[in-house]
């Protein structure tokens, strides 16, 4: 008899502790688990055995399925990672792209100047030497020649890429510092110029000396040749005497097709 009371107990316990009954205050429960307690299995079911749900139950708890009210509550973590990125300091809609965002600005030169410009120090986790002024759509192609080409580049070699020593972004001047010039891309925030390629484990490949070199001459070609129509104008040391020892990337938008040299 004492044994048929506990035991009753216990059924009693269970029936309070268990969710069963699904209501739509509970339909937030991710896994609910239906305990049919008409039943009188529950009275011999032993403690470790699984719930059963009769066919009825199972209409039930299909009916109150809690998937559509999972669906807030992803965005509202998608919302959160958004606002962590952004005080991680992404810019552009990009979360790869991080800086700082830059009030519109003119130059001293009537041409001069970016609208919406970014202050760009790393891209897809490659560091960038200088804080790069540029437009929006000069980092998002940098971003994609980074991504496509300049990391594949190096892949094999030193660890990988790490760094871009950066030598050039806005300025306002003309096209090579020349009288008489138009203005230059630098100077709308749409060109970027890199020295020097650093390698994870220290290596540092310069546009200079391993242009004609046997050991960067392969990676440095395949970095002017990425960059030839994700860029509007290519210039590495071929092209003249003022890109020996760097590359010039611009986004120029009065080109109907890329210019490579
Ligand atoms: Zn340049």
């Amino acid at each position: 008899m004492r044994v048929l009371v506990a035991t009753l107990m216990l059924c009693a316990g269970m029936a309070e502790a268990t969710p069963d009954h699904i209501d739509g205050s509970q339909t937030q429960s991710s896994d609910p688990v239906a305990v049919d307690e008409s039943s009188t299995t529950s009275a011999t079911r032993s403690s470790d055995a699984p719930a059963t749900i009769t066919d009825e139950r199972r209409q039930q708890v299909v009916m109150v399925s809690p998937r559509p009210k999972l669906r807030p509550a992803r965005f509202r973590k998608i919302t959160l990672g958004r606002e962590r990125m952004r005080k991680r300091g992404a810019v552009c809609d990009d979360w790869t792209i991080l800086g700082q965002t830059v009030k519109s600005f003119t130059g001293k030169y009537r041409g001069c100047g970016i609208s919406d410009p970014v202050r760009v120090r790393m891209i897809s986790d490659i560091e960038l030497s200088q804080k790069s002024l540029m437009d929006c759509r000069t980092a998002v192609v940098l971003k994609t020649w980074i991504e496509n080409t300049a990391k594949p580049a190096f892949a094999d070699m030193g660890g990988g890429l790490k760094k871009l020593h950066v030598v050039g972004h806005y300025s306002c001047r003309t096209r090579n510092n020349l009288a008489s010039t138009r203005i230059s891309e630098h100077g709308k925030g749409r060109a970027i110029d890199i020295a020097i390629f650093q390698l994870v484990d220290g290596t540092l490949i310069s546009v200079q000396d391993g242009w004609n070199a046997a050991y960067a001459r392969g990676a440095l070609r395949k970095l002017h040749s990425g960059a030839c129509g994700l860029f509007g104008t290519v210039l590495g040391p071929d092209s003249d005497q003022f890109h020996r020892d760097h590359f010039h990337f611009d986004t120029a938008r009065h080109r109907s097709t890329p210019y490579c040299r």
